[in-house]
């Protein structure tokens, strides 16, 4: 019954301008008109590292969520909240892991939608040299793309940060500003704010179509919105000789409403003997 969410107001509480990011899939979708629940989100940390984040990921989110609550009347309560880490098995790679969370006052039910990928220009560098800062620009695409600097001063405890430079000559100027002479080191990061990176919005946007399919999916019990893969169980046959592998072998779905379970078994037949321990030690 995802009939009950058209047409509902909603509020999200960013500065970083993700109400146009995620708001025209809303309307396209179930003419859900999104407004800005207006808050200052810094409080709640941020990438460059100024004030330190109160809880993971999930927990900012619903921090964002309680948030809105306290200064909004929408019937829907949004939050997105990013992470950038390194790939687990090749640490040279960063991941970007976005997560949109949607709460329902009417019902109190939470949908959260998740969404992993590698298509990211977060980089950090450290150099006294203006040839690789204006390198690293043109490899993080500046200046759609921006870029924060910071004095290398583990002393310095009023960390300067100097962000929101829009062309080459400002970001030199910056540079120059944070050397007392020309030796000192500056660290130089990609600005990760969403509306200082198109790479992150468009990844934002596919986690709010993610959100879309999962509103528009329904329970098989109680018919509630939200019914989604909460885990993956491991154990699809080798093709080859049969024997478990790590591959999924069933994606468990459950209710976030009436918390209904069901494990349905992936459409693949076996796995490929390239990921079996027997077949290839
Ligand atoms: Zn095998
Ligand atoms: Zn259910």
């Amino acid at each position: 019954m995802p009939i009950r969410f058209y047409n509902k107001s909603a509020a999200i509480i960013t500065k970083h301008g993700k109400e146009k990011i995620i708001g025209p899939i809303l309307w396209d979708a179930f003419q859900i008109h999104l407004d800005l629940a207006r808050y200052d989100t810094d409080l709640l940390g941020t990438f460059s590292g100024e004030i330190a984040r109160p809880t993971d990921q999930l927990g900012t989110a619903r921090l964002k969520i309680q948030q809105a609550a306290a200064i909004s009347n929408a019937n829907l309560l949004l939050a997105s909240e990013g992470a950038f880490h390194p790939h687990p098995d090749t640490p040279f790679l960063t991941v970007n892991t976005e997560l949109i969370i949607l709460f329902d006052r009417a019902t109190e039910q939470e949908i959260i939608a998740k969404h992993t990928t590698l298509e990211t220009n977060a980089a950090t560098i450290s150099t006294n040299d203006e040839a690789t800062l204006l390198d690293f620009a043109k490899r993080i695409k500046f200046p759609t793309h921006r870029i924060i600097l910071m004095r290398d001063d583990k002393n310095d405890s009023a960390k300067q940060i100097l962000k929101d430079m829009a062309t080459e000559a400002e970001l030199i100027n910056a540079f120059r500003s944070l050397q007392k002479d020309s030796k000192d080191v500056v660290v130089i990061e990609t600005d990760l704010r969403a509306m200082h990176n198109p790479t992150r919005q468009d990844q934002i946007k596919l986690t709010a179509n993610k959100l879309v399919q999962l509103m528009r999916s329904h329970c098989p019990s109680c018919d509630s919105p939200g019914y989604q893969i909460q885990n993956w169980l491991p154990g699809l046959p080798c093709c080859w000789c049969n024997t478990p592998t790590k591959n999924t072998l069933y994606e468990q779905y459950r209710c976030t409403y009436c918390g209904f379970e069901e494990q349905k078994r992936v459409s693949k037949p076996c796995a490929d003997p390239g990921t079996c321990d027997q077949c290839n030690p």
